[in-house]
């Protein structure tokens, strides 16, 4: 395989992503400056960025309060714990950067992150692309880490949650921000809320089916923006297997680059458990195959897919599978903002708007990654720090 085909394939696989968020550590300040601000803040949702938000502004001693639409947080972290005896993510699943990120968001030297991540050993584990033998480097897994016995959701309720819990509102759906007063006027199905400041965590999915009305509109560039960004389709799915008869990874084309993404891969890489699990993510048309099907139909497809792969071993191994699809999950609609997006549309997305709403979340970042829980995290303390100066 030449360079040029394995910078394709990284990319095809979403793998600029550690690159990406090189540079965004390199650019962005992700420290938290301290604040005077007196005001009271409403953070709207309770994911990555939402609960970054409101732990920072704990720490600040800022009077907050997170309206969250589901009964749950966590948003696209979702984990399942009763599948296997490992957690298995039905979103986010890998660290793209250094564990110096825990640090950022923990925003506190006498706690030291006790998080376990591995990342994939570059003198044993192999995958497969087109036919052919690579190893997980090759692939673009030079940065990336496993969580092992935990998930991205484990380390936001280890460290982050504890000290916001209280400040959690659920079944709470903004509707309406009217922020055309002196304070502003947050509207669910069943409650009003008054606030100085808002922080508006949505997906952007949200925003562009209008779930959200704003009073006054949103300024025309940024509503042009969100009528532009292209957002991914997503669904992953995990079968349990009776023996593992797969290599580390098996990487697929989608073409072109900018449609979509495809990926089996060894779930289970570096847990404590014997329970053999092969995940498939996939995002934009590479999920237009499986999303559709029933879990009958759904199954059978995987099956064979691997079969022919593995010469029948997959069939023969099964004893079971879930799977998630995010377009159906009505507070995300989707995955994610594609890789290719314009960076200029996303820094539009994540500006401020009128000094009163303040937008975080993994679309509207600083333009330089704008699809991980760390960058979520980290425009999270950017706008609270652009908010409490
Ligand atoms: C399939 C898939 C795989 C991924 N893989 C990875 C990975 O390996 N590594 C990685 O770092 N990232 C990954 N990501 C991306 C990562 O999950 C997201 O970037 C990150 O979790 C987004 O955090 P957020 O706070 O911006 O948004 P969210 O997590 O979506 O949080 C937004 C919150 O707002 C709530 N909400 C929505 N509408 C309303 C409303 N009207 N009123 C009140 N609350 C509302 C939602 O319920 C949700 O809790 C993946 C995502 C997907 C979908």
């Amino acid at each position: 395989m030449t360079r040029n085909e394995f910078v394709k394939m990284c990319s095809l696989l979403g793998l600029s992503l550690p690159y990406q968020s090189i540079l965004a550590s390199c650019t962005s300040d992700n420290t938290v400056s301290s604040t005077d601000f007196q005001g009271t803040v409403l953070i709207i949702g309770a994911g990555a960025a939402g609960m970054t938000a409101g732990y920072l502004l704990n720490q600040q001693g800022v009077d907050f309060q997170i309206l969250e639409a589901s009964t749950v947080l966590g948003g696209r972290m979702k984990t399942t714990t009763d599948f296997v005896d490992f957690p298995i993510p039905m979103g986010a699943e890998w660290l793209h950067v250094k564990r110096g990120v825990f640090d950022e968001i923990v925003n506190d030297s006498n706690i030291s992150v006790q998080t376990q991540t591995t990342p994939y050993d570059p003198n044993t584990d192999t995958a497969l692309y087109k036919g052919q033998e690579v190893s997980m480097q090759d692939l673009g897994f030079d940065i990336d880490q496993k969580f092992i016995g935990a998930s991205w959701l484990d380390f936001f309720e280890q460290y982050v949650v504890p000290s916001i819990q209280n400040n959690i509102s659920y079944n709470q759906v903004v509707t309406a921000i009217d922020y055309s007063g002196e304070k502003i006027r947050v509207n669910t199905s069943n409650s009003e809320f008054i606030a100085d400041k808002v922080i508006v965590t949505v997906p952007v999915k949200l925003l562009q089916n209008s779930s959200i009305s704003f009073t006054p509109q949103l300024p025309k560039k940024k509503l042009d923006a969100l009528s532009k960004v292209t957002v991914w389709d997503g669904f992953k799915a995990f079968i349990e297997f009776s023996q593992k008869f797969y290599p580390t990874a098996i990487g697929f084309d989608i073409t072109p680059e900018s449609a979509g993404q495809k990926l089996y891969y060894d779930a289970a890489y570096g847990q404590n458990s014997t329970r053999p699990v092969l995940g498939l993510f996939t995002v934009g048309t590479g999920t237009l195959p499986y999303r559709q099907l029933s879990d009958n139909a759904l199954i059978e497809y995987m099956l064979e897919e691997l079969d022919t792969l593995f010469e029948g071993q997959a069939s023969a191994n099964y004893v079971k599978h879930i799977s998630q699809n995010w377009n159906e999950e009505p507070f995300a609609q989707g995955a994610y903002v594609y890789d290719q997006e314009n960076w200029r549309r996303v820094r539009t997305l994540g500006e401020s708007v009128n000094d009163k709403l303040f937008f975080a979340g993994t679309a509207y970042t600083d333009g330089e990654d704008w699809s991980s829980v760390h960058t979520a995290a980290r425009s999270a303390i950017q706008a609270v720090n652009e908010l409490a100066r």
